[in-house]
C-alpha cells in the first residue's frame, strides 16, 4: 500500500479566488479522468502533484449549500469541516478587496488548530502589489504567501511550502504493508445508520488495540479481530461521538469522506430503506468510485421495510440503475438496531478484499485478451486497425492493468468497458473495480 495521500482544505469566504487557486493546484497535474455516466462529477476536489508530492485538495466553498449572504455561516460549516478532517489547510484572502470583518472570524477560528495552516492573500498580481499584503498582518499571522492564482505569480513559492508540509505527513502516516488489515470505511447521510451500525459491530466483537505503538490512530480507528483476521473500521471516532449527541444538525460531510477513502480498502456505503435511495446516496457512492475504493452497498433500517410491498430485488434493482457505474458492488439488506444481518457483512468483505487484492498473470490475461478480441474486434481508427500487443497488470487494490496498443487514445470508451467486463468474467473478478489503462507500445 502506498503513502496515505494527505488532504488539503481550500477555505475562505466567497470571491477571495478559492476556486481559481484550485484550477491552478490541480492543474498541476493532468488526471486521467474517465467520465464514466452516472457518476455525480463535482469538480470541487481533485489531485494534485507539487515536487513529487501528492495531495488531494478540496475547495470547500464549493460544498458551502447556502449561496445566501450569510457569509459567517457558510464559513463556519467549512472551516469546521476543514479542522475536523483535513490535514493541512489552506486559508485565502483577498489581496484585491482588502480586509474585511469575515477574516477575523475566519482566523479566529482557525487560530486554535494544531494542523499545519497556510494563509495567501490572493490576487497580488506582480511584486508592485505586494504592499497591499501588510494590512492582513493585522490579523496576526506569522507568515502570509502574496499569490495570484490568475497570473501564477508567488504560486512556485507557496506550492514548494505545501509541498513540504505534504512531504512530512505523508512520512509520518503508518502504511499497512507489514499487516493484513482490511481497511474499511463507513460512509453514507447523515441518519442513515453510521452510528448505529459501529455500535452494533462493536457489541459483537471485542475491540483491538492497535499494536502500533506511538500512534494515535488507534483512538480513531476501530480494530478488531473475527476469525483470524484483523479489519480497521477508519475514522469511527467521529461517528461514534455523534451517537451520543442526542440531536444531530450534521451535514453531509465531503471532506471527512474522501478522507476515509482515502485510506480504505472496502467502503461501506450506508443506505436508509425506509427513506430510499436519494441523489446524495448516490453521488457519496460516486466519490467511493472515484477514489477507486472497492464498494459495499448496506440497505439498513430493513426492520422498517413492509416486506410485503417491498422486496429486497425492488432495493437491488433501483440501486443498480441509479448506480450503474458500480455494478460490481455487492449489495445487502441490513438492521443496525436488531443487527440483523449484520455479521454477514464480513464474508461479503472478505471476498472483496480478495479479488481487490487479485493478481492475474501475465500469460492468463493476455489469453483472455485475445480472445475477446477475436470474439469482437475493436472499430478502425481512420482506417486504420487498432492493434492491442501486450498486457500486464501493474498493480492490486484495485487490479490496474496497462494494454499495449498502437492508438492508445484512440480505443473507444465502450470497447474499453467490454474489455473490462471480459476479464471479470474470465478472470473471476465480478466484486472489485478495475481499472485499464492504454500506453502507446515502446512507451
Ligand atoms: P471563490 O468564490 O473564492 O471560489 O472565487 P473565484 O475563484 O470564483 O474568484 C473570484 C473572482 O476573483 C473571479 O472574478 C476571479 O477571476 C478573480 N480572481 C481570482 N484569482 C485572481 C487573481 O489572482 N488575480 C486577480 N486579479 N483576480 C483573481
Ligand atoms: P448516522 O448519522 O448515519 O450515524 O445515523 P445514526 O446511527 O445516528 O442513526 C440515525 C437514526 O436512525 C437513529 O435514531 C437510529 O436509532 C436510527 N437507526 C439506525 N439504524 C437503524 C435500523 O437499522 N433500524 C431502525 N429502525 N432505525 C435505525
Amino acid at each position: 500500500m502506498s503513502a496515505i495521500k494527505p488532504l488539503v482544505a481550500l477555505v475562505g469566504r466567497p470571491n477571495v479566488g478559492k476556486s481559481t487557486l484550485f484550477n491552478r493546484i490541480t492543474r498541476t497535474k493532468n488526471a486521467l479522468v474517465d467520465n464514466t455516466p452516472g457518476v455525480t462529477r463535482d469538480r470541487n476536489y481533485g489531485d494534485a502533484k507539487w515536487d513529487e508530492a501528492e495531495f488531494t485538495i478540496v475547495d470547500t466553498g464549493g460544498f458551502a449549500d447556502d449561496k445566501s449572504d450569510n457569509f459567517a455561516d457558510s464559513i463556519r460549516f467549512q472551516v469546521r469541516q476543514a479542522i475536523e478532517d483535513a490535514d493541512i489547510i489552506v486559508c485565502a484572502l483577498d489581496g484585491k478587496g482588502g480586509i474585511s470583518p469575515y477574516d477575523d472570524t475566519l482566523t479566529n477560528l482557525l487560530r486554535p488548530v494544531a494542523k499545519p495552516i497556510f494563509y495567501v492573500v490572493n490576487k497580488i498580481d506582480g511584486p508592485e502589489q505586494e504592499y497591499a499584503i501588510h494590512d492582513f498582518y493585522q490579523l496576526g499571522i506569522d507568515h502570509l504567501y502574496p499569490v495570484s492564482a490568475e497570473h501564477r505569480y508567488g504560486m512556485n513559492d507557496f506550492l514548494s511550502a505545501l509541498a513540504e508540509a505534504v512531504t512530512a505527513i505523508s512520512a509520518g502516516s503508518f502504511s499497512d504493508t507489514e499487516s493484513e488489515m482490511i481497511n474499511i470505511a463507513v460512509i453514507g447521510r447523515p441518519n442513515v445508520g453510521k452510528s448505529s451500525f459501529i455500535n452494533c459491530i462493536l457489541g459483537e466483537n471485542r475491540l483491538l488495540v492497535s499494536p502500533i505503538a506511538g500512534t494515535t490512530r488507534d483512538a480513531i480507528d476501530t480494530v478488531f479481530e473475527r476469525d483470524n483476521r484483523t479489519y480497521r473500521f477508519i475514522d469511527t471516532a467521529g461517528i461514534r461521538r455523534k451517537a451520543k449527541v442526542k440531536k444531530k444538525l450534521e451535514k453531509f460531510s465531503v471532506i471527512k469522506a474522501l478522507k476515509s477513502l482515502s485510506r480504505c480498502d472496502v467502503a461501506l456505503i450506508l443506505i436508509d430503506a425506509e427513506e430510499g435511495i436519494t441523489e446524495q446516496d448516490i453521488s457519496i457512492a460516486g466519490y467511493a468510485y472515484e477514489r477507486r475504493c472497492s464498494c459495499i452497498f448496506l440497505i439498513n433500517k430493513w426492520d422498517l421495510v413492509n416486506k410485503k410491498e417491498t422486496s429486497s430485488q425492488k432495493y437491488y434493482d433501483d440501486l443498480r440503475m441509479k448506480a450503474k457505474f458500480l455494478p460490481f458492488a455487492p449489495m445487502l439488506t441490513i438492521s443496525a438496531l436488531t443487527g440483523r444481518r449484520v455479521p454477514r457483512i464480513f464474508k461479503v468483505v472478505d471476498n472483496v478484499y480478495l479479488q481487490y487484492c487479485s493478481r492475474i498473470t501475465t500469460g492468463e490475461l493476455n489469453r483472455i485478451l485475445q480472445r475477446a478480441i477475436d470474439q469482437t474486434t475493436p472499430s478502425l481508427h481512420r482506417g486504420r486497425r487498432i492493434k492491442f500487443y501486450y498486457a500486464a497488470q501493474v498493480t492490486t487494490k484495485p487490479p490496474t492493468i496497462v494494454i499495449f496498443v498502437n492508438y492508445p487514445q484512440a480505443v473507444h470508451f465502450s470497447y474499453k468497458r467490454y474489455l473490462i467486463n471480459r476479464i471479470r468474467e474470465e478472470a473471476k473478478l465480478d466484486k472489485t473495480p478495475i481499472r485499464i489503462f492504454f500506453r502507446q507500445r515502446g512507451e
